[in-house]
């Protein structure tokens, strides 16, 4: 039986828990509607070293109007699901718990994109608390046309307005729903709104970086953000909407030449892998612990191996429980792969790849803004995403949160003077 003390230590704890993690009934000190709504969009996968080549004149001007930054450094690791769970929550990806885009939980079991039910299911997302549910525990009202994490309902709260994702719907139509939303009379009105593009990090991956394919699929998404400013201006809304253009990470070229395979790191039937790729995640088999640290731990020519709890500080990560036990970074331009799944692909090999190291210059993310409360013709240095929140929630004159990893003062330059 435990002693009491330890009973109260474990009442204490469970309070504390429910006092950080805001539950469906959490109603906070209502919010004053922002003046302006704040639309904020990722376009995944995108560089910001791909403006100004003549590609993207609408993402251009609104840069130039606006304000940008050189870069924005993605969290540790530098991957989809991690990254734009960081950009609503503020928390780095082992606060959040969205470790990776492939995961093993050991009570929830496998998380991966494609599983609706696991992406659709809130404990996955809980640990931390994206803007949206924010902004509806202070009476805001809010509206995704997809971000990761938005078909959850997380602490029991859902966007009043959200679809399941859909790859490959046109730009056109996820354009024209947020406008939509924009349309309904100002009672209903969302005051937050998200727009999300997958077309680049695909052409990215499967053509490279820097490939026409890749250009084009760039010049696809900026027609998009052309008709989303000309639908703003259509309704007058131009220069009333706070519009934040981001992207989760960059992307650097690969070659298939450059491939560590799984089963040359690995002895025979010493670990269950949980992901490969720019990163590989493995956990023992029992009693094998010892034989696989061994094979693994240190650098293997391109592929560079920790116990988690080892790994380098600069990307705060390894303390989550979904964290393998041990964890492998490749090389920017390598990748960890299996043999037999190379064998088995009926695709050419990818050219493109992300995952990589976030201090590469190569794996910088997209951040430019434009709106009335931010400021005009101003560049901002390079700054981590984590920063990227409690610009938001200001935009929104929402409260920070007493639990975040982002600096409010990073991105205060990012305001016009006359700000909220
Ligand atoms: P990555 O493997 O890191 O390149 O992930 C990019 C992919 O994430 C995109 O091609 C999308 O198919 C997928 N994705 C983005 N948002 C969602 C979502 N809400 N649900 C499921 N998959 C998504
Ligand atoms: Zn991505
Ligand atoms: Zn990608």
């Amino acid at each position: 039986m435990n002693s009491l003390p330890t009973r109260l230590a474990a009442l204490l704890a469970a309070l504390l828990l429910a006092a950080c993690a805001p539950s469906a009934r959490d109603v906070r000190e209502p919010a004053p509607a922002p003046a302006h709504p704040v639309l904020l969009v990722s376009i995944d996968g995108a560089h910001p070293g791909r403006l100004f080549k003549g590609d993207t004149p609408n993402l251009d001007a609104l840069a130039r109007r606006g304000v940008r930054a050189e870069g924005m450094r993605p969290a540790y690791p530098s991957l989809t699901f991690p990254n734009h769970y960081t950009l609503v929550t503020g928390l780095r990806p082992d606060r959040h718990g969205i470790v990776d885009n492939r995961m093993r939980d050991p009570a929830l079991g496998e998380f991966t994109m494609a599983d609706r039910g696991a992406v659709g299911d809130g404990r996955w997302w809980d640990d931390g608390e994206p803007l949206w549910v924010t902004a509806q525990a202070h009476g805001l009202r809010t509206a995704t046309m997809f971000w990761p994490g938005s078909e959850a309902a997380v602490h029991g709260v859902r966007p009043d307005h959200w679809l399941p994702f859909q790859y490959g719907l046109p730009e056109s139509e996820r354009v024209a729903t947020v406008l939509d939303w924009l349309d309904l009379p100002p009672s209903k009105r969302p005051h937050l709104l998200t727009l999300y593009f997958e077309r680049v990090d695909t052409a990215g991956h499967v053509h490279g970086p820097a490939s026409p394919q890749a250009r084009a699929a760039l010049a696809t998404v900026d027609a998009a953000i052309g008709e989303l400013v000309a639908g703003l201006e259509a309704r007058g809304l131009r220069g009333r909407v706070n519009l934040v253009v981001v992207s989760d990470h960059g992307m650097a070229g690969i070659h298939p030449d450059r491939t560590v395979f799984v089963e040359d790191l690995l002895p025979p039937r010493s670990a269950d892998v949980v992901h490969l790729g720019s990163q590989a995640g493995f956990n023992p088999r029992p009693g094998k612990q010892a034989l696989l640290e061994a094979a693994l731990l240190g650098r293997r020519g391109h592929v560079e191996c920790w116990r988690r709890e080892d790994l380098p500080a600069r990307w705060a990560f390894g303390t989550h429980p979904r964290v393998p036990a041990i964890y492998c970074q490749a090389d920017t331009g390598w990748r960890i792969e299996s043999r037999e799944h190379r064998a088995r692909s009926k695709s050419p090999p990818h050219l493109g790849a992300h995952g990589f190291d976030p201090a590469d210059p190569a794996m910088q993310a997209l951040f430019l803004a434009d709106g009335p409360d931010l400021a005009d013709a101003a560049t901002l240095p390079l700054f981590d995403n984590v920063h990227l929140h409690p610009l938001l929630l200001e935009l929104l004159g929402l409260p920070a949160m007493p639990q975040t990893d982002g600096d409010p003062a990073v991105l205060r330059p990012a305001l016009s003077a006359g700000s909220p």
